[in-house]
This record gives C-alpha cells, sequence and structure tokens, in this order.
C-alpha cells in the first residue's frame, strides 16, 4: 500500500476529525461523534452507520474497535452523496482482495486517533526508530503490539519500512510500506547475524522472553 491522493486525503481527514475533538484519546467520543454507538456479537459499522461494538470486549480491544469501524464511518461520509467505499473501489480496482484493503485503511485510519502524530513523534524522540519504539508505542498509545508495529511501519509517508513480532522464533505479525520485507508470517525469526546492518533492529520483549520485535528503516 502506498499513499495516493485519495488515501492520503483521508488520512488527513482523521486528523482533521480529531482537532475538532481537541486531539482526544477517548475513543468512545470519536466513535460517538461519527455514528450511533451500540454493542452487538461483533464490531461492525451498519448501512444507516451505526457503529456496533463486539460486546464485553476489554478496554484495549473495545478502543481500538471503535476507532476501527468509525473510521469505516469517515470514510462512508467523505465524497458527499458518493460513497467513499465506491470511490476507493474505483481507484484502486487492481488491488486483489479489496476487502481486506478495506479493513487495512480502517485499521490505518483509526492509528490516526488512537496514536496521533504528536505521540508518535514523542516515542521517537525519546528511544528513537528502532524496534524498542514499537514496544514504547504500544504501551503509550494502549495499542496491540502489532497495532503499534503498523503505526511505526507506515508512520513516514516517504519511509521505507518493515517489521514483524515473533513469538517463540516464529513470525506472528508482519508489516511492510514501501519496503520488501524478506521474512514474512509465519517464517522463523532471521537469525541475529543475518537481520543486520544499519537500520536494522531488533527487541526483545520486557517481560515477555518468547517474543522479539524486528524492524528495518531502508529510509533514502
Ligand atoms: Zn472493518
Amino acid at each position: 500500500m502506498s499513499f495516493d491522493p485519495l488515501l492520503s486525503d483521508l488520512f488527513l481527514a482523521h486528523e482533521e476529525r480529531h482537532k475538532e475533538l481537541d486531539y482526544t484519546p477517548d475513543m468512545e467520543r470519536i466513535a460517538a461523534a461519527l455514528g450511533r454507538v451500540k454493542t452487538g456479537e461483533h464490531s461492525f459499522l451498519t448501512a444507516s452507520g451505526e457503529i456496533v461494538v463486539e460486546s464485553g470486549l476489554k478496554r484495549t480491544r473495545r478502543r481500538e474497535d471503535l476507532a476501527h469501524e468509525a473510521s469505516h464511518a469517515l470514510a462512508a461520509e467523505l465524497i458527499d452523496d458518493q460513497s467513499y467505499v465506491k470511490a476507493i473501489q474505483y481507484h484502486h480496482a487492481h488491488v486483489p482482495d479489496m476487502d481486506a484493503h478495506l479493513e487495512r485503511l480502517a485499521d490505518h485510519g483509526s492509528l490516526h486517533w488512537l496514536a496521533p502524530r504528536e505521540m508518535v513523534d514523542k516515542v521517537l524522540e525519546v528511544g528513537g526508530l528502532n524496534a524498542g519504539a514499537v514496544w514504547r508505542l504500544h504501551q503509550t498509545a494502549e495499542i496491540q503490539l502489532h497495532m503499534a508495529l503498523k503505526r511505526i511501519v507506515t508512520f513516514d509517508e516517504d519511509g521505507r519500512r518493515g517489521g514483524f513480532i515473533a513469538q517463540h522464533g516464529r513470525i506472528i505479525h508482519a508489516s511492510s510500506y514501501q519496503y520488501y520485507l524478506r521474512c514474512w508470517v509465519g517464517d522463523d525469526v532471521p537469525d541475529e547475524g543475518s537481520f543486520q546492518g544499519s537500520g536494522v533492529s531488533l527487541y526483545q520483549v520486557p517481560g515477555y522472553p518468547s517474543m522479539c520485535i524486528g524492524l528495518v528503516i531502508a529510509d533514502d
């Protein structure tokens, strides 16, 4: 996925909406501003624009689901009476799996609220742009580790980045942006000898010795 003007506009709209809401970290408030929120069996956006959130979710997942469905809601209202989804479907008709593409966009949009630019900047300022930043963002933003990975990898529109989360030596999440990451979900973690160079880092997740994070920053 790279950011063409349509996507840049979409993500900019997320930031603008956040600004209107004083950059609130409260996803309930953001969701309520975009649709009527109710609970149900699973999380989704109804055709009439109601935000349904799976009942019984713990705080982190509820915040993420609220932000994700609110992102779908924002996309739906963006292009006047023409559905944004239709516009995406038209302009991105080459995408092999449209549903998965739209889901990725909603995740990506939601991260502009869950981990806003200023927060990411601070996290990177404190500990640098390396695999540890994924862990620090996960802690600061109170989002799942793989969401933090996604945000760090795609944060800079001009960047070229890739990263993974591994457990027991096996990659369970991977993410890349304008960069070909040689290892992917299901692969073994590359050994430290082969996974090195400038911009490459591995990080042992504190408290979870079986988990590690890898990050490649290939920005020019
Ligand atoms: Zn979705």
